[in-house]
């Protein structure tokens, strides 16, 4: 199957999974994730109307950032933890930061001097990975966004504990949405290929997707 064949199942499946919800399916954005493939895989979902891109390191996409800066319209995210002396030139390459989860990579970043859009990367669990910040730092990391000169926080990400089912994800992504409400941001960045229709119906604007739409990647 060809990515456009396998996006336009996605999309069907992102506009049922809405409707059951009662939602908007325009209010969810597919962030088509790339990390381990080629720029061509970019041009691909590219041509077939994806504008959303998510990578997860920072130099993986350093050599692809010059071959794929160019589109327009298109929009790159760093989705895989982010290190504190790669900041710089992260906000250099990508849109938007979904990975943030401190208040020193707040101080970074800003540094960079350049707009950013920013989500908090939060961990809701102990066998989350060790990237994301826990629940009781979010106030003081959130304080530092808001009073940052150059960043613009859209909302909060997740990525619940590895599950080969969707089910299991769903009370992380419930626990996600009462944080954002809690703390008045409209974006949730959560769900990717096995757990995105259960990420939508509890909320989910921003969900993330590989192989779904690229197949199975091989190990970085
Ligand atoms: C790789 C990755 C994804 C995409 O996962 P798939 O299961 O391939 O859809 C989403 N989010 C993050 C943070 C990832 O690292």
């Amino acid at each position: 199957m060809s990515v456009r064949e396998r996006l336009a199942e996605v999309r069907d499946r992102i506009e049922r999974a809405a409707a059951r919800a009662g939602r908007d399916p325009r209010s969810i954005t597919l962030v088509a994730v790339t990390k381990v493939f080629p720029a061509s895989a970019i041009f691909e979902a590219y041509e077939a109307g994806v504008r959303d891109f998510g990578e997860n390191y920072v130099q993986e996409f350093e050599t692809k950032a010059p071959e794929v800066r160019r589109l327009a319209g298109a929009r790159f995210h760093l989705i895989g933890h982010l290190q504190s002396n790669k900041a710089r030139r992260a906000a250099e390459l990508f849109h938007v930061i979904q990975t943030l989860d401190s208040a020193k990579l707040v101080w970074r970043l800003d540094e960079a001097a350049q707009p950013l859009d920013i989500m908090l990367e939060v961990k809701l669990s102990p066998e989350q990975a060790k990237s994301g910040a826990d629940t009781s730092e979010l106030p003081a990391i959130i304080e530092a966004v808001r009073s940052s000169k150059n960043l613009r926080l859209l909302g909060l990400m997740t990525m619940p504990p590895w599950s080969d089912d969707a089910e299991p994800s769903r009370p992380y992504f419930q626990r996600l949405r009462e944080l954002g409400s809690q703390h008045e941001l409209p974006h949730l960045s959560m769900g990717m290929s096995h757990d995105f229709e259960v990420a939508i119906e509890e909320g989910a604007t921003f969900i993330r997707i590989g192989t779904a739409l690229f197949g199975k990647r091989k190990k970085p």
